[in-house]
């Protein structure tokens, strides 16, 4: 060993064994972004374009001037129903993002006591209370992360760490910091979280969860760098030896919007027993009307939340309180009717990938309304009643000739007998299509190995019954039937000079015993050519 390598400090060959496979592109970096960085290698230096863009959704939001009004309707494009909670969220949005602007305007301001207009949704699963919130960021192009508070843990070490949340901010902005601080952080399933002491929360670090997250909520530094995350430790090491720009190491999270939900499912029958108790001897309960029946979340107070498990402050910090509505039939239907994010329009764009039209009538859409209302799922009832109905059809139709599914009731109720008839009223047509198969297998064959399959109008039968019969494709028939062809069709055409070649029934039937008998016929055929026989 020389005295050189002996000095040598592992720590300097750990770092440069890592710069080089960065800059090989094999290890992921924690700057592959949700937002569509490169997920792999050294993140590319960001094209003008995209500063461009990002200087001016940057210059969007500075300059903010949107209407409460203006964000309802733009959510009415999108979200079916839930009216109250579109108001209010409008309402919140504007002033949040005005103030944002406000404080750029002057200082000053910025320096003043200002209680954030966070907000708690409260509502059934899948009515709507995270499409709403991405729809605003979208709208007013922030960045925005979703997560489960079940997943953090008091100390961070089991579960996630909350700070995790605002680290997941910048890598949706691209590592944007600037624009990151503008962003939405969403966390569903606030409900877990209750304290288990007042309630019947089962996370008995509960408290210590949201006394974490009520100093996010507030203002805090976050570091952005993890202290377990080392490759992203490692990387801000050697990008500042790089000399490249020096990435900022902490976020305020002062202008981060929060937006906490969940179901709440206990809280309904609190709400409802506080309100009869309340009201006993003051003239009618006011929840008492039908369209409140069953929902009674939209009269929470914040003693209601204390009562479920929350602490006081954490409950403080969220001043927009709104309750989403669970989803009817009707709703569900005009969901499919006319929301632009329907998962319908996604079922017929899928389709139309095929080039297949898919025509829902207005049976089959009640019907796929009525199934998905019993799911319990709120609007992702529709993408389970979807699936079980079209995926067969989305399995067989884009190998047939059929160009349009026409769905009626009948094919929601039973989509294998529907199919199967469908499939037997154009067994005609497929037997057109399946020999075009054979063709396209013939062509390929010919152009990738250099052979003419001539396929005989028997062998092309056999093809398509064994096809039928057997549940299989024509090309992967033909690809495992003609495995061995490419080499022995050289050897014949060695001998011979061949390249055309006959396949009749008979080859389908037993491809190995046909070939050989040509390969040992050539090897004769040679013999007689060079005058040996
Ligand atoms: P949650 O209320 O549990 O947050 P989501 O907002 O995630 O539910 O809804 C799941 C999906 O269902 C959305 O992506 C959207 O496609 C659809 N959806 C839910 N509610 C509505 C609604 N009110 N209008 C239109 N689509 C909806």
């Amino acid at each position: 060993m020389s005295k050189d390598e002996e000095t040598k400090d592992p720590m300097d060959e750990i770092q440069k064994n890592l710069q080089n496979l960065f800059k090989s592109g094999k290890i992921f970096t924690p700057f592959g972004s949700p937002m569509g960085a490169a997920s792999g290698g050294e993140p590319p230096p960001s094209s003008e374009e995209e500063d461009k863009e990002r200087a001016e959704a940057l210059k969007r939001i500075e300059e903010f001037n949107l209407k409460p009004r203006e964000i309802r309707d733009y959510l009415d494009r999108f979200v079916i129903q839930q009216n109250e909670a579109k108001k209010v969220i409008s309402v919140a949005i504007c002033d949040h993002f005005n103030h944002i602007r406000r404080c750029l305007e002057d200082p000053e301001l910025s320096e003043q006591e200002y209680a954030k207009q966070n907000i708690i949704l409260l509502g059934p699963t899948g009515v709507g209370k995270t499409y709403l919130m991405r729809n605003i960021a979208r709208l007013v192009g922030v960045p925005f992360v979703k997560a489960d508070a079940t997943k953090f843990s008091e100390t961070g070490y089991v579960g996630g760490d909350v700070e995790d949340l605002v680290r997941d901010l910048v890598k949706a902005a691209n590592g944007d910091t600037d624009l990151a601080q503008y962003g939405i952080i969403y966390i569903d399933e606030i409900d877990k979280i209750a304290n288990s002491a007042n309630a019947g929360g089962r996370d008995v670090s509960g408290r210590g969860v949201q006394i974490n997250l009520l100093k996010l909520m507030e203002e805090t530094e976050v570091n952005l760098q993890s202290q377990t995350d080392m490759l992203g430790q490692m990387q801000a090491m050697m990008e500042m030896q790089r000399g490249g720009k020096k990435s900022k190491r902490t976020m305020s999270t002062k202008h981060i919007l929060f937006i906490v939900s969940g179901a709440f499912d206990q809280m309904d029958k609190a709400i409802e027993k506080r309100l009869s108790n309340t009201t006993m001897g003051f003239g009618a309960n006011p929840a008492s009307n039908e369209e409140d029946a069953d929902n009674y979340l939209r009269h929470v107070e914040t003693r209601d939340f204390i009562d479920y498990g929350f602490e006081p402050e954490f409950v403080g910090r969220l001043p927009v309180r709104v309750a989403c509505q669970p989803l009817k039939p009707a709703d569900l239907l005009q969901i499919m009717a006319s929301s632009e994010g329907s998962v319908l329009r996604q079922y017929v764009s899928d389709f139309a990938g095929y080039g297949i039209t898919l025509e829902m009538d207005k049976g089959a859409m009640e019907e796929v309304a009525e199934r998905a209302y019993k799911e319990k799922t709120g609007a992702r009832g529709l993408m389970t009643v979807l699936e079980r109905a079209f995926r067969d059809f989305k399995f067989e139709l884009p190998s047939t000739s059929i160009r349009t599914l026409k769905a009626d009731r009948d094919t929601i109720q039973d989509p294998d007998t529907q199919l199967k008839t469908l499939l037997r009223e154009n067994l005609s047509s497929q037997h057109e299509v399946l020999k075009t198969e054979v063709a396209a297998y013939a062509k390929r064959f010919e152009k990738q190995d250099g052979f003419q399959l001539e396929f005989q109008d028997e062998a092309v039968a056999a093809l398509i019954e064994e096809s039928l019969e057997t549940d299989k494709t024509i090309r992967s028939l033909c690809e495992r039937k003609f495995r061995d062809f490419k080499h022995g069709l050289t050897l014949i055409s060695r001998n011979t000079g061949q390249k055309k070649f006959a396949i009749d029934a008979a080859v389908i039937r037993d491809p190995e015993k046909a070939l050989s008998q040509w390969v040992v016929a050539s090897y004769q055929e040679e013999k007689i050519v060079n005058g040996e026989e």
